[in-house]
């Protein structure tokens, strides 16, 4: 008696095709991002089978729970719990057969591939297994919805039916480093989302009003860390007092807090992307949603900075960014209420602010020695998934 249980997992990679000589190293990266992420599960080898990994079950593995870790990988384009068979006609029939009961022996669409070059074509296959079906009374429709495929390879034939969309994207570390600025908003979690999915290790750098940097670790700034680190296989967030750049620039018209303060986050994210070798500082900004998003002030807050300015969300609509953050579980967070830093509550921002405003600001208010004072008051805290 044939057991058609699933016992493996086929998962194959998406963009990662385009990379010519570099393929092995993403694929590896890969192959690394997908052990990190079941560590703690029960699961047997997994291996590297021509254009896709094979991941083997064991007796107590958890397929859910699998399947939801392995879809938060970036760099897959699809995975499938599949049961494998040999190459014999009837022995993929009778897998066949028990995936359309499990669909509830709804009408159901054959598809045969063949990744082994030897023996039957595939068409011949189709035939022989659409006969059994039609004489076994499975319900077959060409044109169903409900697809199962049989896979044909040189170590077996996988048999699947649930194809299950991965994140796609590059995986996370292929990029390198980027440091994260993370708010209490709903924009810089989704943000940070869309850097993890071009292959970039996040590290998180939040600015806080209180007097210690334990009451923001212990503010949903850690259950953001706590709900990204699932992307990535862990997470850390670098915590920085905001209090002496408020003190510092009291004075200030405060039309000009915003874009001063953004250039002041980004001169201590390049700090701290020198002690971890980050080469990106990514933000949630997004071209003109709010007043102080204009592109004049973008260019004068980053002017001077050595690093890639990356902004993900450039390109989208508020109520996209919402319909994503609700989909990552960071929405929920989000919401909650928070004492953001002051200067980025403000009011009527200025919209067309120059460089060389800011940085006449900058020095008038000290900014240089503040940015290394705060860098001194910085704390560090770590997630694993
Ligand atoms: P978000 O929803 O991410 O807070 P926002 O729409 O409120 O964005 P801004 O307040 O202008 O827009 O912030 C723009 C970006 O600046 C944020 O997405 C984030 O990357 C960064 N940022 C703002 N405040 C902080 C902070 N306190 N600590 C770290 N980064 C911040
Ligand atoms: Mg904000």
């Amino acid at each position: 008696m044939i057991d058609y249980s699933y016992k493996y997992i086929v998962i194959h990679f998406g963009e990662i095709w385009l990379k010519g000589d570099n393929r092995n190293v993403f694929i590896s990266r890969l192959r690394k991002n997908i052990a990190a992420a079941l560590t703690d599960i029960e699961h047997g080898p997994l291996e590297l089978k021509r254009d896709r990994f094979i991941l083997e079950l064991s007796e107590n593995s958890d397929v859910k729970e699998i399947s939801d870790r392995v879809s938060k990988v970036f760099g897959i384009s699809w995975f499938a719990p599949a049961i494998l068979v040999n190459g014999n006609v009837s022995d993929m029939f009778g897998a066949i057969r028990k995936l359309a009961s499990d669909l509830g022996n709804k009408p159901v669409r054959i598809v045969v591939r063949r990744s082994l070059k030897k023996g039957k074509d595939s068409m011949e296959i189709l035939k022989e297994l659409l006969a059994l079906a039609i004489k076994e009374g499975v319900n077959v429709d060409k044109d169903s919805k409900n697809i199962i495929s049989a896979n044909i390879t040189d170590f077996g034939t996988l048999v699947y039916s649930d194809k299950i969309k991965g994140a796609c994207g590059l995986p996370v570390g292929s990029s390198g480093k980027a440091v994260i600025l993370l708010s209490g908003g709903i924009d810089s979690p989704v943000a940070s989302y869309y850097a993890m999915k071009r292959g970039l290790t996040p590290v998180y750098l939040h600015f806080h009003p209180f007097a210690s940097n334990k009451i923001a670790e212990e503010s949903k700034i850690g259950e953001f860390g706590r709900v990204l680190s699932r992307y990535s296989n862990g997470a850390s967030i670098y915590f920085a007092k905001a209090d002496l750049f408020q003190s510092a620039v009291m004075k200030m018209p405060s039309k000009y807090e915003h874009v001063l303060f953004k250039r002041f986050m980004y001169k201590v994210a390049e700090r701290i992307a020198k002690k971890e070798g980050a080469e990106v500082i990514c933000t949630g900004e997004s071209l003109a949603q709010v007043a102080s998003q204009t592109v004049k002030n973008m260019r004068a807050s980053e002017k001077g900075i050595r690093l890639l300015m990356f902004r993900p969300l450039s390109g989208f609509d508020k109520q996209e960014i919402v319909n994503e953050a609700q989909r990552l579980g960071t929405f929920e967070i989000s919401i909650k209420p928070y004492k953001d830093v002051c200067s980025m509550r403000l009011r009527n921002p200025s919209t067309s602010m120059s460089a060389d405003l800011v940085d006449a600001l900058y020095k008038k208010y000290g900014m240089a020695k503040i940015v290394q004072k705060t860098v001194k008051g910085i704390s560090h805290s770590s997630w694993t998934i």
